[in-house]
């Protein structure tokens, strides 16, 4: 298992997790999947403290891959199926919300830019914003986001990220908490409206894209607030649509 540890980090590191080897049924591999289930993620389990220090990884407990829902479970990024002496290997352990975990369910990656993003080794977004959105200038003012490829990444961490989006179902995400969060700003924009003019109700979004771009666990309200900032339509009132 330490053997498998070191491998793991080594693939991990230069982004060929997908070479790991599979193993076939090993007393190890089995010991180690029943040791994560009765001691390890069991509620009454000896090694539960261990289990709950892992979740704690995540910044403010939200999920690192939709950057939204909370954490609420341990994911084997390989999955214990198909790697099993990899089941108690922490770099293996991501916290993530549930619904992230089930959509991986137990896929295991073939090539390269098949392999999801994993948070521990992967920081596709560290030279830049790579999320945007387009306003529908339309009742609700609805946003479409979209990946917006950076020009330092190959065309193996666009598809992953292309991928990521997609699989993950964030434009759904993120659209329906932009829409909701349209109504609750809403009042506030108006008053904006009637004192500056639409400058001032674009100041204001924009301002407030730019600080909340500084809270990384949360993805979408930068982008939608950039969108909305550099949208006339809305900042003349189209937000009361
Ligand atoms: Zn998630």
């Amino acid at each position: 298992m330490i053997a498998d540890e070191t491998l793991y980090d080594q693939l991990g590191d230069a982004a060929q997790l997908f070479t790991f080897p599979q193993p076939g049924s090993s007393t190890v591999g089995a010991d180690a999947k029943w040791a994560y289930k009765v001691r390890f993620a069991a509620k009454t389990g000896l090694a539960r403290a261990l289990y709950a220090e892992l979740k704690e990884w995540a910044f403010w407990s939200k999920c690192p891959l939709c950057h939204h829902r909370p954490v609420g479970t341990l994911d084997h990024y390989l999955p214990q199926a198909s790697f099993p002496t990899l089941a108690l290997t922490p770099l293996n352990l991501v916290p993530v919300c549930r619904d992230c975990n089930w959509v991986k369910q137990n896929f295991v990656a073939a090539t390269e830019s098949e392999q999801p993003l994993h948070p521990y080794y992967d920081d596709f977004a560290a030279a830049g914003d790579w999320l945007e959105a387009d306003l529908v200038e339309e009742s609700g003012a609805p946003l479409v986001f979209r990946v917006d490829p950076l020009d330092v990444w190959t065309a193996v961490e666009e598809q992953r990220v292309r991928n990521h989006f997609r699989d993950l179902e964030l434009n759904d995400l993120y659209a329906a908490n932009a829409g909701a969060e349209v109504q609750a700003i809403r009042a506030r924009l108006s008053d904006l409206l009637d004192a500056g003019g639409p400058a001032a109700v674009a100041e204001h979004l924009l301002a407030e894209a730019e600080s909340r771009s500084a809270d990384l666990t949360d993805a979408w309200r930068p982008a939608a607030y950039r969108a909305w900032g550099a949208n006339d339509w809305f900042c003349s009132g189209g937000f009361d649509e």
